[in-house]
C-alpha cells in the first residue's frame, strides 16, 4: 500500500528521465495525503527530442505491408497481459492514483490488448486499393499514413481512451508522440512502456508532464503531421488553434452531456435499472458517453426514480481497492468542486436532491473527493446539471409528455456525443435514433457496456470533429492518394 512508483519518459526505445530530471507527484484521490508516485516532468528538449525519435523511425514503419504491422499488434496484445504479477501491480496502481474500482481498473488494462487485435484484424481490408476504371482515366486511390502522430489523452479513462487511437495510429503506419494527463500518468506510462517496448525503435514514444511546459510544443511542433486529442472543449478548442499553425489535421474527442429517452412503453424491469445506473455512474460518472441526463415519460417517472434510487441505494463508496466498494472517488479537486458545486446549484434552486448509498468508513469519505450516486430530481433546465457537463456522479431526471418534446430536450444542447432511447418498439426507436444529433445513439442501453468496440466513436457540435475507432478510425490517420493514367494501361 505504502510502494512509490517513479515513472520515467520512454523515447528512442529507452526509459529515461526527463533531460532536467524533474518529476511530479500524483496523489490517491481517496486519500489526498497519499502520494502514490512520481512521473517524469518532461519540458521542451524532451519533446523535441520525442518527435525527433518518431520522425526517424516513420520511414520504415510505414513502409512495413499491413500484415507486418497487424504481426506487431498481435505482438503488443500478448505483452500487455504477458507477465500475471506486473499486470496486477499495475491494475492497482491505476486504482491507487486515479480513484476507480479494481474491477473497473482491471476491465480497463485487460482490454486494451482486444483494441490491438480489432485493428489487425482490418489488414486485409487496408491492402485493398480502390480502383476507378475509364475512359477517359483508370485511377488507383491508395492511401498513406500521415507521419508523427501526437495523441492527447485524458485522465478519466487513460487507457481505453488509448485504444481508441493508438492501434489505429499504428496500423495505419504512424509513428506517435504520446501525452497522458498529470491526473492519471503512472499506470498509464507503464503499460504504454509495454507497447512501445516489443516496437522497433521510435514507433511509440512518451512524454509526461506539465502539460503548461509540453502541452503547445507538442501541438506545434514541426514534425508533428497529425494531432488526435480527447479531453475538454476549451482545450479541444486551443489544440484546433494550434494546429492551424502548421496546418496539420485534428481528431477532436471532446465532452458530452448525453440524453437517454426513456419512452411510455419502455421495459423497466431490474435488469434495465442496474444498465441505468451503470451507464450514469461507472467511473464514479467520469465517462465522456455517459447517461447524463435521463428524460422519461411522465407517466413511468415515478417508477424510473424508484428503480434507480434501489440500485443507488445499494452502492458502496469508498476506497476503490477494498473488494466491497462499488463506487470510488472522483479522479481530482477540481473535478469534485465542478459536481458539488452543480448538487449545490440545485438545492438552492429548490431541486429534490437524493444522495444515496452507503459509506463505510466515514472519515475517508470526508477527506477523499467522494461523493455518493445522486440523483437530481426534476431541475429546471437552465441548472447547470442539465445544461452542462457534470463529469461525476450525479444525474438529473426529467419527465416529458411527448416524443417530440423528448427529440427536443435531447437536442437542445452544445453537445451531440451520444444518445440512447428505450423502448421495446423497434422501428420507433430507429426513427427517433435517426433524428438524435449524436455520434452514436444506443438501444435499450447506453455506455462503454452498449458500446459496439467496431463502430467508429465521436460526436457533433461541441462534442468534437471526426471519428476514432473502427475502419474510419484508422483510415483518419492517412491521407487518400490518387494515382492514375489514361484509360487502359493501369488497370
Ligand atoms: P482536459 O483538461 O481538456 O485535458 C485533456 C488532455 O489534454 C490532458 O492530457 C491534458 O493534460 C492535456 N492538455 C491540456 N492543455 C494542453 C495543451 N495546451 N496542449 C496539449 N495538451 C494539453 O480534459 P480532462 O479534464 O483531462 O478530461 C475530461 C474531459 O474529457 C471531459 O470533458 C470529457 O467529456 C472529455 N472526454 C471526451 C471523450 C470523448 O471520447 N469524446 C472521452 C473521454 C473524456 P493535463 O491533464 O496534464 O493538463
Ligand atoms: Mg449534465
Amino acid at each position: 500500500m505504502t510502494d512509490v512508483t517513479h515513472t520515467q519518459l520512454f523515447i528512442g526505445g529507452q526509459w529515461q528521465d526527463s533531460l532536467s530530471g524533474e518529476e511530479f507527484s500524483i496523489c490517491n484521490p481517496a486519500r489526498p495525503d497519499e502520494v502514490v508516485g512520481f512521473a517524469a516532468n518532461g519540458n521542451v528538449a524532451d519533446i523535441d527530442a520525442a518527435c525527433e525519435s518518431a520522425a526517424a523511425a516513420f520511414p520504415q514503419w510505414s513502409s512495413l505491408s499491413y500484415q507486418e504491422r497487424a504481426a506487431y499488434l498481435h505482438r503488443v496484445a500478448e505483452h500487455l497481459v504477458a507477465d500475471a504479477v506486473e499486470l496486477e501491480k499495475r491494475i492497482s496502481l491505476f486504482t491507487r492514483e486515479h480513484g476507480k474500482i479494481l474491477q473497473e481498473a482491471s476491465i480497463e488494462m485487460r482490454r486494451f490488448g482486444d483494441r490491438f487485435l480489432l485493428c489487425a484484424d482490418y489488414a486485409e481490408r487496408l491492402e485493398q486499393d480502390e480502383q476507378l476504371q475509364g475512359p477517359p482515366f483508370d485511377t488507383v486511390i491508395t492511401r498513406q499514413a500521415r507521419g508523427v502522430a501526437a495523441l492527447v489523452v485524458p485522465w478519466n479513462w487513460p487507457i481505453s481512451i488509448l485504444g481508441a487511437k493508438l492501434p489505429q495510429a499504428l496500423m495505419a503506419g504512424n509513428t506517435v508522440v504520446i501525452k497522458p494527463s498529470k491526473e492519471s500518468a503512472l499506470a498509464p506510462a507503464l503499460t504504454i512502456g509495454r507497447v512501445a517496448e516489443v516496437l522497433p525503435a521510435g514507433v511509440v514514444n512518451l512524454v509526461t508532464g506539465s502539460s503548461s511546459r509540453i502541452g503547445d510544443p507538442l501541438l506545434t511542433h514541426p514534425l508533428v503531421r497529425t494531432i488526435n486529442f480527447t479531453g475538454s472543449v476549451p482545450v479541444g478548442r486551443h489544440v484546433m488553434k494550434m494546429a492551424a499553425d502548421n496546418l496539420v489535421p485534428v481528431t477532436l474527442e471532446l465532452g458530452g452531456n448525453d440524453a437517454g429517452l426513456i419512452l411510455e412503453d419502455a421495459e423497466l424491469d431490474a435488469d434495465a435499472f442496474r444498465r441505468m445506473y451503470l451507464a450514469s455512474f461507472m467511473s464514479s460518472g467520469q465517462i465522456c458517453m455517459a447517461l447524463k441526463r435521463i428524460y422519461v415519460h411522465r407517466s413511468r417517472y415515478d417508477e424510473l426514480v424508484d428503480g434507480l434510487s434501489a440500485v443507488c441505494s445499494q452502492q458502496v463508496v469508498g476506497d476503490g481497492l477494498l473488494p466491497e466498494t462499488t463506487m470510488g472517488p472522483v479522479n481530482n479537486r477540481g473535478q469534485y468542486d465542478i459536481v458539488i458545486g452543480m448538487i449545490e446549484q440545485a438545492k438552492r434552486a429548490g431541486a429534490e436532491v437524493r444522495e444515496l448509498g452507503q459509506v463505510p468508513d466515514q472519515d475517508l469519505y470526508d477527506r477523499g473527493y467522494f461523493q455518493k450516486p445522486t440523483l437530481v430530481l426534476n431541475p429546471d433546465a437552465a441548472l447547470d446539471i442539465v445544461k452542462e457537463e457534470q463529469f461525476g456522479p450525479a444525474v438529473p431526471i426529467i419527465p416529458f409528455d411527448t416524443e417530440e418534446e423528448a427529440i427536443g430536450f435531447a437536442n437542445d444542447s452544445e453537445f451531440g456525443l451520444c444518445s440512447s432511447v428505450w423502448t421495446p418498439d423497434r422501428e420507433r426507436a430507429m426513427n427517433i435514433a435517426r433524428k438524435l444529433e449524436a455520434g452514436y445513439t444506443y438501444l435499450n442501453g447506453h455506455g462503454p457496456l452498449a458500446q459496439d468496440g467496431r463502430a467508429p466513436f465521436g460526436g457533433f457540435k461541441s462534442s468534437g470533429i471526426g471519428r476514432n475507432l473502427g475502419f474510419e478510425g484508422i483510415q483518419a490517420f492517412q491521407e487518400p492518394h490518387a494515382i492514375s493514367a489514361p484509360a487502359g494501361w493501369l488497370l
